[in-house]
């Protein structure tokens, strides 16, 4: 099936965008293209196919399934989400000036500081988006890129894109958007202005915690070439295994979506009453300084990642974590499984003290990734948790 955007609703583009039966033996199923290299039938004459960085149907299938759901004209898969970002980054001449927002995902944050800075001389602005006029204050006439990360990583700053994209714009500014933490469900920055869409598709895209991939997504066309050009110069491509598994992860993600969201919605509210609660974050309570702008930017919904500030010290936290059932103590995010993790031990362990202090990144915040599971049975378990404090 072919499908077109304009005719058919998100959750059915979702199971079929980019995919056919396969033509030979009329598998409903995409296959995994287990190839390198695909035969030619004279110098030059070939399928379309010639080698396997370059060209892959499985990978393709995925790329043009995810391109259609973020209203992009193309998208391209990668081995992480990072590398998907350092593919991103490879569009800037060196010594280019990058503004980003401050709270952000610790491994992106490390990519700029420790790998791009010596590599390429990077210049990178941080700001908070909490006041957005404060990115319109970082740039300056080197400007070649905006990041921002959307609800942010892990304090859940909302930043406002269409303003934006209105003001990159004007001064000819390539902006970029890591979507992760949305996904295209509820959040799809290029409907907004946004250049370009990154992933970790690790996260919500496949939402099952088994394969590691990234994706980029763009219908802007001359970024659409230079990106085409650099995934196949630079290579850190997604392989047919994990593009079929997150091929068979997407088709599910309205459902995920929107089950991980009522059930977070419902944790959020429960956590602000909580006595073992000192502040909990979520763009979805109305104490959230940034929850009417969440409201329209994020199609009604505010995501399923929720981060609390404990009452306690590292030792309660300690007690706390080391006592949930349901809840994994672990990395990541975004599977159907619910997970809780520790910032300052965790994602941002490669964030140097002073900055986490700065940012409020502290010893007694945790983040949950809320999943799919029985909301009652995630109350208890969380309830039982706290009660170790
Ligand atoms: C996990 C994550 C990444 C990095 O993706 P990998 O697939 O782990 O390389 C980037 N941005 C955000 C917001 C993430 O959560």
């Amino acid at each position: 099936m072919t499908t077109d955007k304009d005719t058919y609703h998100f959750d059915t583009r979702a199971i079929h965008a980019g995919q056919e039966p396969e033509p030979v033996t009329g598998a409903v199923m995409t296959p995994i293209f287990a190839t390198s290299t695909y035969k030619q039938r004279s110098p030059g004459d070939h399928t379309g196919f010639e080698y396997a960085r370059s060209q892959n149907p499985t990978r393709f299938a995925f790329e043009k399934c995810v391109a259609d759901l973020e209203g992009g004209s193309k998208a391209f898969a990668f081995a992480s989400g990072l590398s998907a970002g350092a593919t991103v980054l490879e569009l800037l001449e060196s010594g280019s000036h990058l503004v980003a927002v401050d709270d952000m995902y610790g491994g992106s944050w490390r990519l700029f500081e420790a790998v791009r800075k010596r590599s390429a001389n990077l210049q990178v602005s941080y700001v908070n988006p909490d006041i957005t006029e404060n990115i319109e204050s970082q740039i300056t006439d080197q400007t070649q890129m905006i990041w921002i990360e959307t609800p942010s990583n892990p304090l859940l700053k909302i930043t406002d894109l269409k303003y934006i994209s209105k003001l990159a714009k004007s001064k000819n500014i390539i902006t970029v958007v890591d979507n992760t933490f949305c996904s295209p469900y509820i959040q799809r920055p290029l409907e907004s202005g946004i250049d370009i869409v990154v992933h970790s598709v690790t996260k919500y895209i496949n939402g099952h915690s088994d394969m590691v991939g990234g994706a980029v997504i763009t219908k802007n066309p001359q970024i659409s070439e230079a990106l085409e050009f650099l995934q196949n110069a630079v290579g850190a491509i997604l392989d047919p295994f994990p593009s079929f598994l997150a091929l068979r992860g997407v088709k599910t993600l309205p459902l995920r979506m929107h089950q991980h969201c009522v059930n977070a919605e419902k944790i959020a509210h429960w956590l602000d009453q909580h006595p073992k609660v000192e502040k909990t974050i979520y763009p979805g309570l109305g104490s959230h300084p940034q929850h009417d702008l969440a409201r329209t930017q994020m199609n009604g919904f505010y995501g399923a990642m929720i981060s609390v500030y404990l009452k306690t010290d590292m030792a309660g936290v300690r007690r706390a974590l080391e006592k949930t059932k349901i809840f994994t103590l672990a990395e990541s995010l975004g599977g159907v499984e619910s997970l809780i993790s520790h910032p300052v031990t965790m994602s941002h362990g490669s964030v140097p003290k002073e900055r986490r202090d700065q940012l409020k990144i502290s010893d007694n915040l945790i983040r949950l990734s809320v999943g799919v599971e029985s909301v009652d049975d995630l109350l208890r378990d969380l309830d039982t948790s706290f009660g170790n404090i």
